[in-house]
């Protein structure tokens, strides 16, 4: 044990960080400045939205942020694993090991069954899905009666909730969510928001996400808001009101 209040060796207090990141996608004069300079720490056990106009680097940071793109300079740490020179394979890895994923296209399969698509990415990384916790993440998803049913047969909210399901199952560290409620109408986006909401505050992970939604970005401890690939401004303590008011004047600039 170390002194009180030491972090244990081996843990950094971020789940993600981000140092000097700069993404260009393109060359020569087709190329495009996605983020620039972007230095981060998000927290562990915190929930970070990201906000800005189209074009402003959004999906990039959440790309970069969880290894699905690489940085063009700059490093990201997932947890204390710096991703430059990891290989794709190595990067898969980490990936399925510590992240999970939600998109705005919930991405299931139709051939599959709400618990094979829950336990889709576990199978496909050779492990076996803890029943108990299979369980509780169904019955906090609200599946727990639809767990035979195909996605076909749910509804947009359902079908994103067994999407959020999957991204749980395997406990990540992080949860990266890019526009998870785009496609939902406002009362099931609740739900799901209230789901995010509570994987931070009960089970101490972290969330990532990209949206448009000042209501959806309301339920994040932070939101960061990017302009042009920069990080202009950083908001703790999110309600919609002071996050409607910064993005008109971000907007005004
Ligand atoms: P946002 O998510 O905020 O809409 P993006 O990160 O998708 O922003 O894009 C930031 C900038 O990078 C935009 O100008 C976009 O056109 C450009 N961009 C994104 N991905 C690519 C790519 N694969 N190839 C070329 N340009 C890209």
């Amino acid at each position: 044990m170390g002194p009180p209040g030491a972090e244990p060796a081996g843990k950094p207090p971020w789940a993600v960080r981000l140092s000097g990141v700069s993404k260009v996608h393109g060359q020569g004069t087709g190329a495009v400045h996605a983020l620039r300079d972007v230095s981060i720490d998000l927290p562990v056990g915190g929930f970070t939205a990201v906000m800005g106009p189209s074009g402003s680097g959004k999906s990039t940071f959440l790309h970069c942020a969880a290894g699905l793109d690489t940085p063009s300079s700059g490093t990201v740490h997932l947890g204390d694993v710096e991703l430059s020179g990891l290989s794709e394979d190595k990067l898969a890895e980490l990936r399925r090991e510590r992240a999970g994923f939600v998109f705005q296209a919930f991405n299931l399969l139709s051939s599959l069954d709400v618990l094979g698509n829950i336990t889709l990415p576990l199978r496909l990384a050779g492990k076996r899905a803890d029943a108990d916790w299979l369980r509780e993440v169904v019955d906090r998803v609200g599946l727990t009666d639809r767990v035979d049913h195909r996605p076909a047969q749910l509804s947009g909210g359902q079908q994103q909730r067994v999407a959020l399901a999957r991204a749980l199952v395997a406990r990540p560290e992080v949860v990266f969510a890019d526009e998870p409620t785009g496609a939902l109408d406002s009362r099931t986006a609740t739900d799901v928001l209230t789901l995010l909401r509570r994987v931070v505050d009960q089970t101490h992970q972290t969330v990532v996400m990209v949206t448009h939604d000042p209501v959806a970005a309301s339920y994040a401890d932070v939101v960061l808001f990017l302009v042009d690939g920069r990080i202009v401004d950083i908001l703790p303590h999110p309600t919609v009101d002071t996050i409607t008011r910064r993005m008109a004047s971000a907007e005004e600039s």
